[in-house]
């Protein structure tokens, strides 16, 4: 392969999905049909504690993130799990549909679940758009401005006096002088080359 950054050049979004009991940050989404209920897909990380709850679940929600977003929208939903914090405690969330949306964002689109597809990765979550509202018509962020600023957009905070290597790609902090060899992230199972020394 030559260069694979071109897939960064996929125009994708920033995006809360949730679901009941948990949610994370998502960029792989996409309107996959017409009409007035439309199917919407999003990926969802196979290790990821909302793929787990999703496929429990048969309704899930996603909040559209403006270029303006609350970082902490961010660390909460994306670098941390609901099997160590509670979410939904520090960001406020309205309940449509039986689903927590994002108050702090430009939107939402509530979908009924219908499809379910397994790749190597990622599961594919496929659902029929039920109930939808635009809060606020701003520019929304991609998933390309959020990788070229994120240094800028979060700051990650490390416990000091400790050498920490944190995940560029999801934000997880593993303490220690050296990662260790073969070192995989347990969250988002990228290998050791992505990790940057703070
Ligand atoms: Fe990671």
């Amino acid at each position: 392969m030559k260069n694979k950054k071109i897939t960064r050049k996929i125009t994708q979004g920033m995006y809360v999905l949730t679901t009941k009991n948990g949610g994370c940050i998502v960029d792989a989404v996409s309107q996959i049909s017409a009409g007035d209920n439309p199917l919407i897909s999003v990926a969802v990380m196979k290790t990821n504690y909302t793929n787990q709850l999703l496929k429990e679940n048969d309704k899930f929600a996603l909040s559209v993130l403006s270029m303006d977003v609350n970082p902490e929208i961010i660390t909460t939903f994306g670098m941390n799990s609901m099997r160590d914090i509670n979410k939904f405690e520090t960001i406020k969330t309205t309940e449509v549909e039986g689903i927590k949306i994002i108050d702090e964002s430009l939107g939402y689109m509530v979908c009924e679940k219908i499809d379910t597809i397994d790749n190597d990765t990622h599961t594919l979550f496929i659902g029929r758009l039920i109930e939808a509202d635009l809060f606020e018509d701003k520019e929304a962020m991609s998933y390309g401005y959020y990788q070229e600023n994120k240094n800028d957009l979060i700051k990650v905070t490390t416990e000091q006096g400790k050498t920490a290597w944190v995940c560029t790609i999801c934000g997880y902090i593993y303490y220690g002088e050296e990662l260790p060899e073969n070192f995989i992230c347990p969250k988002c199972g990228v290998d050791k080359s992505m990790f940057q020394k703070k």
